[in-house]
């Protein structure tokens, strides 16, 4: 059985930040069609996954956390049905504070879910209006207690850096705030001005404009000397966890170029050589698996060259590096083989260095990791 990520794709928000460029829509009429659709394309799916052992499941979205008590308990029974789901699999659920309560956390925690991952971005609540966010700090300060009193002992929390806006010193606050709360996990994401966003158009119009490369990095390094004096290790370029157990599994299996299967609208999937995805359109997502059919909108063959470099790419992410017998295992020639003057020059450069094992980023090189990778 080879290990494999299962993801759900849950694409309903209440209202839609102007940045965000995941596939979701605010209108919450269709919501439970969508669910039966989505346990449908489960079932009409389930050979695809015999090969495969998953060790984690992952709902994101969108926003989650408006599933139903009965929709979510009924999703997960389509996918254990279907699925072989190891017996100690990650179960994560992405939530936006404002949707959550006691009441609700406590149905979460019931039908399975055991990593929860809060959205809550800035502790600053000009911030997170600026955002858009519909969340406030109280909320978040009381859900997570709530999620912990509903048995969630192993949480997430997602901060955003390098939006307009954002200072050092308030960057600083929220992240001491997320500290005091003493998540397992935190998660620091630049803000990214992707197209067909209201922020991109905003940027285009000149009313906002990304911050530099040198000033996203010095957050990024704000965040990792702050979070690793309080015990956090920074085991992925913007992920942080209390421990080597508690980092998260699901993207493991990304950064790792593992297998995983998406379901939903816009969800991807990769079997190690092919990759492919369902339509971004609820509509025709609807229509499709209504018919019996398949909303498969894209799909791509990867190339070795196009592997290899997905391969470093996202094991560069990774504080461990590239797992030079593993490289060799999938590729049939070692790293050093591959690439012997981009790793010479990259090591003279200080920007690489070997490691028990592994070829890793440098704390020089892991500010420049895409042009580091772009070097292979
Ligand atoms: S709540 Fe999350 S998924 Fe929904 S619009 Fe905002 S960032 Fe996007």
């Amino acid at each position: 059985m080879e290990t494999a990520g299962l993801y759900l794709h849950i694409p309903f928000c209440h209202a839609k930040c102007e940045y965000c460029d995941f596939y979701s829509i605010t209108v919450l009429d269709q919501m439970e069609q969508f669910c039966r659709m989505l346990e449908k394309e489960l079932q009409l799916r389930a050979a695809e996954g015999q090969t495969y052992q998953f060790e984690t499941i992952f709902l994101g979205g969108g926003t989650p956390s408006l599933l139903s008590e009965k929709q979510l308990s009924g999703i997960l029974e389509t996918v254990y049905r279907y699925y072989r789901i190891a017996p100690d699999a990650e179960i994560t659920m992405e939530s936006n504070p404002g949707t959550l309560d006691a009441a609700k956390l406590k149905a979460i925690r019931k039908a399975g879910i055991n990593r929860l991952s809060m959205g809550v971005q800035s502790f600053q609540p000009a911030e997170l209006q600026a955002l858009g966010r519909i969340h406030s700090v109280a909320e978040v300060l009381e859900n997570f207690g709530n999620a912990r009193a509903a048995g969630f002992g192993n949480i997430n929390l997602d901060l955003m850096t390098a939006f307009p806006g954002i200072t050092p010193d308030s960057f600083q606050k929220s992240l001491e705030q997320a500290l005091a709360l003493q998540p397992e996990h935190l998660s620091c994401y630049t803000l990214i001005f992707e197209p067909n966003t209201v922020l991109y158009k905003r940027m285009q119009l000149g009313e906002v404009s990304p911050l530099g490369e040198e000033e996203e990095a010095g957050y990024y390094e704000q965040a990792r000397i702050l979070l690793e004096a309080n015990d956090y290790q920074q085991y992925e370029i913007s992920n942080f966890s209390r421990g080597a157990k508690r980092v998260c599994r699901h993207n493991l299996i990304y950064w790792r170029h593992y297998p995983y299967l998406g379901f939903g609208p816009s969800a991807h999937s990769f079997d190690g050589r092919r990759r492919f995805a369902n339509q971004r359109s609820l509509m025709v997502y609807l229509k499709k698996l209504g018919a019996g059919q398949l909303a498969v909108d894209f799909e791509e063959q990867l190339t070795d060259q196009q592997r290899m470099f997905e391969y470093i790419f996202l094991n560069l992410r990774l504080r461990s590096g590239i797992p030079l017998a593993d490289f060799e295992a999938r590729f049939g020639t070692s790293l050093d083989a591959a690439f012997p003057q981009s790793i010479r020059e990259l090591r003279e450069s200080s920007l690489i260095e070997y490691q028990e094992g592994h070829l890793r980023l440098t704390s020089q090189g892991w500010l420049l990791a895409d042009s580091v990778a772009a070097r292979f």
